[in-house]
């Protein structure tokens, strides 16, 4: 700075374009500079030109704004580790199409990526080194596609690679066409960016359609429209308006003290990267007191044999406690910041890299994005998986101190030095001859539609609104906006809604009569694509659900909202209600404990008999007002999660069977449970209705822990065959005589999941991401006995 406020106070620059001598000054001293820098990434001026602009970004809009204007367009390729401004270009190519190392190797190995023939040239665009992790990519990938039958551009992005290390142009037949770098990150300042041309590559600025001042030769305005660019320089043609003229002088100064602190650009290179491989290692071999690491590293590792072309002084990572759980990204950011840590966290605008590195599919991205995930938002885990790094990066000025110090920090915060991990003790009631399991997991994605069985061996996600996907969407009748109801539509239980992780999408099955033209299957993407909904402007008409007034996001899609009108002989359309919305997008629990349940529990049979500690004062005999936490459910009627147990099933049958011998046997499908549960060794001893006196279960080796908010009230509904759709009268007669309370019949339980309650404490990875499966273990706990 001070270099340059000499500089300033001793010359006069004025604005360019003029014959004064300030004005020439300027003009000479950008001159020199320009090749200056092209020399600093050692380009001969006679192959390459440099265009002065504002960032990194800037240059790519250039070269995509040039493209964008040719006759039949461009058509992008993208790498998976592109930095957003890269990914951005997409939106102006005709086709685009993002890909993996493996997928460029193959397109290089002339696998054509798009088979249409057009002749449009196509631009491949890669960083350097990626701006996430620091990964590095191959520089002969230019001149490999300069050999291709189709007219390929390479864009580089060279904005993270040349903060740390040399660029070398000085072969202008292998160099990439067009190469961008933010030339404010080598040298802190001025804040400029450069656009790197090779000239063999002007051509594709020829159809380039604004023009601004300084770029022209020749305007004709009056009558005629015509202007003559200029012709001899590109950057003359490409440099709209004045130049930031001071910040050009300014890199004079930044580059001799870059190079007067620092030495050459090779001396960098080593200086960090022997840096960065001590903070790797350092981060690597953080152990909690139990074995398990504190940091999952996403960097390459710079001792690894197969990291041929090395990587970037950048520790991408993230940090889990001694149980597994993933620490929260902000609260890393801002401990650190305390410690005067200047880290990133987050999506780092990387992400393809970012969804590589941590497994996310797009329909989760999105999934997050609607449950209220922003970037830089508080909200970093969901579902179990981080949904953003911590960066590291390392630079000139970095020193061994600094990076000891952070590795320390790390240490000191979050590694767990005690031995043994607190880890939940396993279920002592293996050999309990009484003991529960849950039999089966049923969720209804599609409500009052059929539902969708979890397979045996899946661990399905539990969320405080209820098990995951289910009640998500509904159908809502076109007139009056009610969400639709089995107990109208019967053959609503006729529609099979299973879910297709890897291919992203909702299957819907009819599995009734239909007629011949039309078709019994549709799939409906899991992602919350805005452009699959009405706009909530044009159909901002609210709906009804169970009496409460909702706000859902319905489909605009004819072919999706006809499949289940035609099926149904009803005008419905498709409605989503995804768990994170606020106002008439959110709703809540109303299940609460009925006075049944209230009364002491009948005796228990000895092997049942649970171990009560001492008695309780009798609970309060108006429920109604007992429970004012209010639980967010999506679209169940009442409560997040359904149970009922097969005794109480296997009773009502009796019962049924005792008045009318030759009824048939009634399914426990007709409840629509989301958890059944039963004797884990078959005709053991569990009294029926039991699950009335429990006040929660436990679950699996886990012991999730489920609240009991009430019996389930019960209507006709039950007496559907949701096999067949078919309606008889029972079970609900019966269950009108043997399960009537206060003139309201009841069967099954609502609850709802109790974890995150001591949230940071003790977290284990399993209780950040709680499942069940079929199989798992059910402890109950019971309500104050006799
Ligand atoms: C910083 C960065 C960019 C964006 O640069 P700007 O100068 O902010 O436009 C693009 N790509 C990579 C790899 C970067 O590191």
């Amino acid at each position: 700075m001070d270099r340059f406020a000499r500089d300033m106070t001793s010359n006069l620059f004025g604005n360019p374009h003029s014959a004064s001598a300030s004005s020439q000054l300027s003009t000479a001293r950008i001159e020199d500079i320009r090749l200056r820098v092209l020399r600093f990434f050692n380009a001969d001026p006679a192959e390459f030109d440099l265009v002065f602009v504002a960032n990194a970004t800037a240059g790519i809009k250039l070269v995509a704004d040039a493209l964008r204007a040719a006759p039949d367009g461009f058509d992008y390729v993208y790498h998976q580790a592109s930095h957003t401004s890269l990914v951005g270009v997409r939106e102006e190519a005709r086709n685009s199409l993002c890909l993996g190392d493996r997928q460029v190797e193959d397109w290089l190995s002339e696998v054509r990526p798009f088979d249409d023939g057009g002749n449009r040239p196509v631009v491949f665009a890669y960083p350097a080194q990626s701006n996430m992790d620091g990964r590095r990519y191959p520089l002969t990938w230019a001149e490999r596609l300069r050999c291709g039958a189709r007219k390929t551009y390479t864009l580089l992005d060279a904005a993270a690679l040349v903060c740390s290390s040399p660029l070398d142009l000085s072969r202008a037949d292998a160099a990439p066409d067009f190469t961008v770098v933010s030339l404010y990150k080598i040298f802190g300042f001025p804040d400029l960016g450069a656009l790197i041309v090779r000239r063999d590559a002007e051509e594709a600025f020829t159809s380039r359609r604004y023009f601004g001042g300084g770029t022209v030769d020749m305007v004709v305005c009056l009558k005629e429209q015509w202007h003559a660019p200029k012709s001899q320089f590109l950057h003359d043609r490409l440099e709209d308006g004045t130049l930031p003229v001071h910040s050009i002088i300014a890199l004079d100064a930044a580059l001799d003290v870059h190079q007067h602190l620092f030495g050459s650009m090779l001396d960098v290179a080593a200086h960090t990267s022997f840096l960065s491989r001590r903070l790797h290692r350092g981060l690597r071999s953080l152990r909690h007191g139990n074995g398990e690491p504190v940091c999952v590293l996403y960097s390459p590792d710079p001792d690894s044999t197969d990291n041929r072309l090395g990587s970037g002084p950048v520790v991408a990572f993230n940090i889990r406690n001694s149980l597994g759980a993933w620490v929260s990204l902000t609260e890393v950011e801002k401990l650190a910041t305390l410690k005067s840590f200047h880290i990133r966290t987050g999506g780092v605008c990387n992400p393809g890299g970012i969804a590589s590195a941590l497994g996310l599919e797009p329909w989760e991205m999105k999934q997050n994005f609607s449950s209220g995930f922003r970037c830089g938002g508080e909200a970093d885990i969901m579902a179990g998986k981080p949904t953003g790094v911590i960066r590291a990066s390392l630079g000139a000025m970095s020193t061994i101190s600094d990076v000891d110090s952070f590795v320390d920090f790390v240490g000191e915060f979050y590694r767990d030095p005690s031995p043994a991990s607190h880890r939940t003790e396993p279920v002592s009631q293996l050999h309990n001859p009484s003991r529960l399991h849950v039999h089966s997991i049923s969720i209804y994605p599609i409500k009052s539609c059929g539902r969708f069985q979890i397979p045996a061996g899946i661990d399905w996600e539990v969320k405080p609104e209820g098990l995951a996907w289910d009640r998500e969407w509904c159908l809502i009748h076109q007139g009056t906006g009610q969400a639709l109801s089995q107990k109208r539509h019967p053959k609503m239980a006729l529609i099979r809604p299973s879910l297709d992780f890897d291919r992203g999408e909702l299957r819907v099955t009819y599995t009734g009569e239909v007629p011949a033209h039309l078709r019994r299957e549709i799939a409906i993407p899991l992602s919350k694509n805005p452009s699959l909904f009405h706009s909530p402007t044009f159909h901002s008409r609210s709906s009804r659900v169970c009496g409460d007034e909702i706000q859902a996001q319905t489909y605009s899609s004819a072919e999706i909202n006809s499949f289940f009108s035609d099926m149904l002989g009803v005008p419905c359309s498709l409605a989503r209600f995804p768990a994170g919305g606020q106002g008439k997008s959110m709703r809540h629990s109303k299940a609460h404990l009925q006075k049944h349940q209230l009364s002491p529990p009948p005796p228990l049979p000895p092997a049942v008999r649970p171990l009560l500690p001492g008695s309780f004062p009798p609970s309060p005999p108006d429920s109604d007002s007992e429970k004012a936490v209010s639980r967010r459910i999506l679209l169940s009627n009442e409560s997040p999660i359904l149970a009922i147990t097969l005794p109480s099933v296997d009773a009502l049958n009796q019962d049924i069977q005792r008045s009318k011998p030759d009824s048939k046997h009634i399914s426990s499908a007709v409840f629509r449970a989301n958890i059944v549960i039963a004797p884990a060794v078959p005709g053991a001893p569990l009294i029926p209705y039991a699950e009335d006196s429990w006040s929660g279960i436990r679950i699996g080796q886990q012991q999730h822990e489920f609240e009991m908010l009430g019996a389930c009230r019960r209507c006709h509904m039950v007496c559907i065959n949701q096999e067949t759709a078919g309606k008889s009268e029972e079970p609900f007669v019966t269950l009108s005589k043997t399960r009537r309370f206060d003139g309201k019949v009841f069967f099954g339980v609502h609850m709802c999941y109790h974890g995150g309650k001591n949230a940071q404490e003790g977290l284990t990875r399993e209780k950040q991401f709680p499942t069940v499966r079929v199989g798992d273990v059910v402890v109950p706990e019971w309500r104050q006995g006799e």
